[in-house]
């Protein structure tokens, strides 16, 4: 499967926006967004305009790479999102947030999507009871996801829960920290995401 291995800040820098992907070095003074407030490359601090499409192809840049998917991925989910009932924006980005690796991040068990996406494939989680090393499959509410038991002494993992806790961990999650375990309570909802996102441009942009 297709990943991008470069620099992750450099996407943040694009966007003008922290973008989170890197786990606790995000708070930090070292935060390339702080440090350097303008797009990479050589010409990243001449003033940019961006045509109504420029503005749509940010956005949709902006969510894949909040969520680490690639193009073919991110237009599965939307071409799924758009055949649901209700608002198709707002149903690509629930999509987004009831995969597998965001919720083993959200959960806590990992400090960033990327590092979740690892774990999962490398067959570190069970849904339910059973191993699952699909990174994209999809969760429900009353879905369990638990550490399995010979992955539970991994370094990362106590860091990773000790961030969720000054992160703040979702309404919707429930975690029990001691047994590595933790479950769905109920769908998260379009106010859950806190990350300043406009989907109805992405479906503008789709819907070309
Ligand atoms: Fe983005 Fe985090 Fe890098 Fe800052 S440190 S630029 S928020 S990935």
């Amino acid at each position: 499967m297709a990943r991008y291995t470069g620099s992750v800040c450099k996407y943040c820098r694009r966007e003008k926006l922290k973008l989170f992907l890197k786990g606790d070095r995000c708070f930090t003074e070292k935060c390339a967004v702080d440090r350097r407030p303008y797009p990479p490359g050589q010409h990243g601090q001449r003033r940019s305009k961006f045509s109504p499409y420029g503005q749509q192809l940010r956005e949709k840049q902006k969510v894949k790479r909040i969520y680490g998917l690639l193009e073919k991925q991110f237009r599965l989910t939307f071409d799924r999102a758009s055949r649901m009932r209700g608002i198709t924006g707002e149903n690509l980005l629930l999509l987004l947030e009831r995969r597998l690796d965001n919720m083993v991040y959200r959960m806590g068990f990992a400090r960033t999507r990327r590092e979740a996406r690892q774990l999962v494939r490398h067959g570190h989680f069970m849904v339910n009871g059973k191993k699952v090393n699909i990174p994209s499959a999809v969760l429900n509410v009353g879905d369990s996801v638990e550490v399995r038991q010979r992955s539970r002494k991994i370094a990362s993992l106590g860091d990773s829960l000790d961030a969720v806790e000054r992160r703040g961990l979702p309404a919707w999650v429930e975690l029990d920290r001691n047994n590595f375990k933790a479950m769905i309570k109920a769908f998260p909802t379009r106010e859950d995401i806190t990350m300043p996102i406009q989907e109805q441009m992405i479906v503008e942009l789709y819907s070309k």
